[in-house]
């Protein structure tokens, strides 16, 4: 069965080289749904909580929330970094709070302090489906994502392998030490 999640980004991009309107720097809320797959977990009766596939997603993926995200080749991209710079907010300002964890990978670059994520390839819906496959792909048994923005939406199936111990009584994940560390259940 699957457990079934949706959560929100706004951000700014803009598709660098494309010739139609989306060359132009604008902005989206996108919505991202995060269908995750397992047996149910017949100690809490869910495939897992919905709240904990959220707040896992979040931790990552709010580097995109209020973000600028740019392709790598984008000249925008030093423009924007010379501005940030010269008005010192390049480096994270003390209201910039909001801020995930940064991270790295073959697709994507996070830079939280200056709310930007430089991609490899052009930001499309399908684009990110692949992004944030990568980034979760080992946290959640992900079985399928959708995501939309305006009137385009993309979606793709993946096959879960992830073997997830998961808690009898509150459903998250075990760590690995064999306690669950929401309600201390140890095995
Ligand atoms: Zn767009
Ligand atoms: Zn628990």
């Amino acid at each position: 069965m699957k457990s079934i999640t949706k959560l929100d980004l706004q951000y700014a991009h803009r598709f660098y080289g494309f010739k139609g309107e989306a060359q132009y720097l604008h902005g989206h809320t996108g919505i991202l749904t995060i269908e995750v797959e397992d047996t149910v977990n017949t100690g809490v009766n869910m495939v897992f909580p919905c709240n904990e596939i959220q707040k896992t997603a979040w931790d990552i993926l709010k580097n995109f929330d209020h973000a600028l995200v740019l392709r790598d080749d984008d000249p925008l991209l030093p423009a924007i970094l010379k501005v940030y710079e010269e008005t010192g907010i390049k480096d994270g300002t003390p209201q910039n709070q909001m801020k995930g964890e940064a991270f790295k990978t073959e697709l994507a670059t996070a830079y939280p302090d200056c709310r930007l994520v430089v991609t490899k390839e052009t930001m499309t819906v399908e684009g990110m489906i692949k992004i944030v496959y990568d980034l979760l792909k080992d946290k959640l048994n992900i079985a399928k994502l959708t995501f939309t923005s305006g009137v385009n939406e993309a979606s793709a199936e993946f096959v879960t392998k992830n073997n997830i111990d998961r808690c009898p009584l509150c459903g998250i994940r075990m760590s690995d030490n064999g306690v669950c560390k929401k309600c201390g259940y140890k095995h």
